[in-house]
């Protein structure tokens, strides 16, 4: 069985990674979306809990892909998952640099382990999470950026972030 790791922070999870799940999902037996544990350093705007349900509610069309929290280094990951693919997304060039050197320090660290790179449809290359929280937070409308399960949610817990 061919598996995948599609790892990130999805803060939250947008239409963008949705694509790249779904494209990774018809090339492999299984994915595993694996989602970064909040930890002192990262200032994440959703726990990691609500960001592995916001997936979790946008994926349940996806019959060979589940979602997994992880910590520490990637690659422990990937082994202790029984893969040695890390799936990454390209949306613009400004992605590639920050994306090569991670993928070569990775294969570094294990030669078994390969990244494969995946560009979302055109409609998604400049969707990013942190462009939505801040439209979001802003009162503006993310109905086509983010998945129609998590919409009203991600509003909602943006609200109550925001009188808080
Ligand atoms: P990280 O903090 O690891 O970059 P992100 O959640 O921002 O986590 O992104 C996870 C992966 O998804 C990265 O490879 C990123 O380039 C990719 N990605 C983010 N947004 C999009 C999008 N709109 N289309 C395609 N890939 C995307």
């Amino acid at each position: 069985m061919k598996k995948a790791i599609y790892p990130g922070s999805f803060d939250p999870i947008t239409n963008g990674h949705l694509d790249i799940i779904e494209r990774t999902s018809k090339i492999f037996d299984h994915v595993t979306v694996a989602v970064a544990i909040n930890n002192k350093k990262n200032k994440f705007l959703f726990s990691d809990i609500k960001r592995k349900k916001f997936i979790e509610q946008s994926i349940k069309h996806l019959k060979n892909v589940d979602v997994k929290l992880f910590d520490g280094l990637l690659i422990n990951f990937v082994i202790a998952e029984k893969s040695n693919i890390i799936i990454r997304g390209l949306r613009v060039l400004s992605d590639f640099e920050y994306e090569f050197r991670m993928a070569l320090m990775n294969r570094n660290m294990n030669e078994a382990i390969t990244t494969l790179f995946m560009m979302p449809h055109e409609n998604y290359t400049h969707v990013s999470s942190s462009i939505i929280k801040e439209i979001a937070t802003l009162n503006g409308k993310i109905d086509n950026y983010v998945p129609k399960e998590i919409l009203n949610e991600i509003i909602e817990c943006i609200n109550d972030i925001k009188s808080s």
